[in-house]
């Protein structure tokens, strides 16, 4: 708060009241969500990594055990990113877990606590998918008596990009956008403007990965007007969290723009 609250007043893009209406919700959102996910990624990742540990070749350890912690922290976030990208886009593309997501998007305004509206379901999978390459990988090398920094670093980075990239900051960085995401870039990922424009940007902190993978989508100067998803989601925080279980159906984005396609 003591950073963004300063920043959106002074560089805000669309002009809109800091407490907003479901600001109190998103707060409780960012004090679920900063434990939830974590205790229960606590048991798949201690499985992950001690099954990697024995049957990954022992010289891809033995090797990448021997760079920096800034070398494996780079790596990590670059492979990390990967993971997160796919994760991320599989929860748009598979109906059962846009159902978890569609939580996140339906924020009407953005700002940088939206980042913590998520389903702690939803939070759980995507950094499942982004560590668990790191630990595929060896980048992330947990003993028996010590943790590895290098995989709390990479969640730390992520999270505070992750905070600035929902902002309501009008800050613009040219061809630079098209490396590192900004504010712009985020906010078209939750644009409710042009079904065209649905289902872009998945990346957290490179778009390139988009370009990569051919979901890249950010004009030079434009924003967007509307945000959100046209279903609704429960105005109640526990509504929301029981929100993809009780509702049968709901369709991604992509889905509607196919079948409006189709009419
Ligand atoms: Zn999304
Ligand atoms: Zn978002």
């Amino acid at each position: 708060m003591l950073i963004f609250l300063p920043l959106e007043r002074l560089s805000f893009q669309h002009k809109q009241k800091i407490f907003r209406q479901e600001f109190l919700i998103d707060l409780l959102y960012y004090f679920l969500n900063s434990l939830l996910p974590k205790l229960l990624l606590v048991l798949p990742l201690s499985i992950l990594a001690w099954a990697a540990h024995r049957l990954e070749p022992i010289g891809i350890y033995a090797g990448v055990s021997t760079l920096s912690v800034g070398t494996r922290l780079l790596l990590a976030i670059l492979v990390g990113e990967f993971g997160t990208y796919w994760g991320h886009r599989w929860m748009h593309e598979l109906p059962v877990l846009w159902r978890f997501h569609a939580i996140h998007h339906s924020a009407k305004e953005m700002d940088w606590l939206v980042n913590t509206r998520a389903h702690p379901l939803d939070m759980f999978f995507t950094r499942l998918c982004g560590l668990l390459p790191l630990y595929l990988m060896g980048l992330a090398q947990p003993t028996a008596n010590t943790g590895d920094i290098v995989p709390l670093l990479y969640v730390v980075v992520g999270t505070i990009w992750s905070f600035f990239v929902h902002a309501n900051v009008r800050w613009r960085f040219g061809w630079l956008e098209r490396l590192i995401a900004s504010p712009a870039f985020h906010h078209w990922h939750h644009t409710n403007d042009d079904p065209a424009h649905f289902d872009k940007n998945y990346a957290a902190i490179f778009p390139w990965v988009d370009k990569v993978f051919g979901t890249f989508y950010l004009p030079k100067h434009q924003w967007p007007s509307q945000y959100g998803i046209d279903d609704s989601v429960a105005p109640s925080l526990v509504g929301q969290l029981l929100h993809p279980l009780i509702q049968p159906k709901s369709n991604s984005k992509s889905y509607v723009y196919v079948d409006e396609q189709k009419m």
